[in-house]
């Protein structure tokens, strides 16, 4: 365990990078840097990052902010709800704890939207304490190192990979081991064809002597995918188009859609144009259906979104569903929107 560990932080010394966070161990941003980097690789999350921290420099800001306006700058990250969770948790932070973020494990990891492995993140980074954060990089590094076949995604193994990582730290710069690690699994021993031959542990590596290296680690559960269909009308009317805010408990509570008309299979336009939620959204009797997209398909991390647009031009303006908000066309712009939705927007309207 020593070699592996002065060989991973002598390593790190080499080749961190130079992220901003890492500048100093305010665990404002230390938190918003590890709910980003949930969502996405760091050279994408760091424009993130810099937009949120230039928007709301201070936890408060980010408590006062609406609701709307982190969607908006979250827009592309997907998983909403870590969106709305932190900032749920910005404003007990500001209502509970004075504005200041909790410095113990245990009431950091109480906060809506921090589990295991951020509260283990921001209790070393920013507090100094021997708390493992083990995240998918981790997992891989562990597993291939020391040979552990136990599945990640059980409690059993997690339980295995818990006790090790616990031993691994004890005794380092906390905040720093767990960083080395990470920075590690992401750029060393890469989920797909590292470079084991320029791997400082590669006389050691289990998985490297026994050329189990992309067998390594090991999952049990795949889980099941959704298909879901998603017919999107695109209605106009002179310079106005339409839009509703998505309010259930779904994927993307919060932000705007175009009317949406969602089916169980990929069915046929002659079905849509009678359904009765088309009915009831518009009366078509001054409708004119002007385009109708080929299907596309949108991945999400249990769903496979199916999807076309429809447009649909009014001859003369309608009374449409409560749902529904008339926005002029040129600030569909100024809405946070699901990630599918980005590239037709800037393909049918212009900025
Ligand atoms: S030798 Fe290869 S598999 Fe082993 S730790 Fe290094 S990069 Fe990862």
């Amino acid at each position: 365990m020593d070699f592996f560990n002065s060989r991973i932080h002598t390593w790190y010394s080499f080749y961190k990078r130079d992220l901003p966070w890492r500048n100093s161990p305010n665990p404002y941003f230390v938190w918003l840097s590890e709910i980003i980097l949930q969502q996405t690789r760091v050279d994408q999350g760091l424009a993130y990052y810099l937009r949120f921290t230039e928007a709301f420099p201070t936890i408060n800001d980010l408590a006062d902010a609406s609701e709307d306006q982190i969607l908006k700058l979250w827009q592309g990250l997907g998983y909403y709800s870590r969106a709305r969770n932190l900032h749920f948790t910005a404003k007990v932070i500001q209502k509970n704890y004075n504005s200041t973020f909790p410095s113990d494990y245990n009431s950091i990891k109480s906060l809506k939207g921090i589990g295991d492995y951020t509260a283990a993140a921001i209790s070393s980074i920013c507090f100094n304490m021997e708390y493992p954060a083990i995240d998918g990089n981790i997992y891989r590094v562990l597993s291939r190192y020391f040979g552990i076949h136990e599945p990640i995604d059980t409690n059993s193994g997690k339980k295995v990979f818990q006790k090790l990582a616990k031993e691994l730290i004890t005794g380092t710069d906390p905040g720093m081991h767990n960083q080395a690690l990470m920075e590690f699994g992401a750029l060393q021993c890469t989920p797909k064809n590292p470079d084991c031959r320029q791997c400082p542990l590669k006389e050691s590596c289990f998985a490297h002597l026994h050329q189990t290296v992309s067998k390594l680690p090991i999952k049990q559960n795949r889980t099941k995918q959704r298909n879901r269909y998603f017919n999107y009308l695109i209605i106009e009317y002179q310079n106005y188009t339409w839009l509703r805010k998505r309010t259930t408990s779904d994927i993307w509570k919060g932000l705007f859609e175009f009317p949406l008309i969602e089916m169980s299979e990929a069915t046929a336009i002659d079905v849509i144009l009678v359904h009765e939620e088309l009915q009831k959204l518009i009366s078509q009797n001054n409708a004119t259906i002007t385009y109708v997209g080929d299907w596309k398909i949108h991945l999400l991390s249990h769903q496979r979104i199916h999807y076309r647009f429809i447009r649909i031009s009014l001859s003369e303006e309608i009374e449409t569903a409560q749902e529904l908000i008339r926005i002029n066309k040129q600030d569909i712009f100024n809405f946070a929107v699901p990630k599918l939705l980005e590239n037709c927007i800037a393909e049918y309207f212009e900025n």
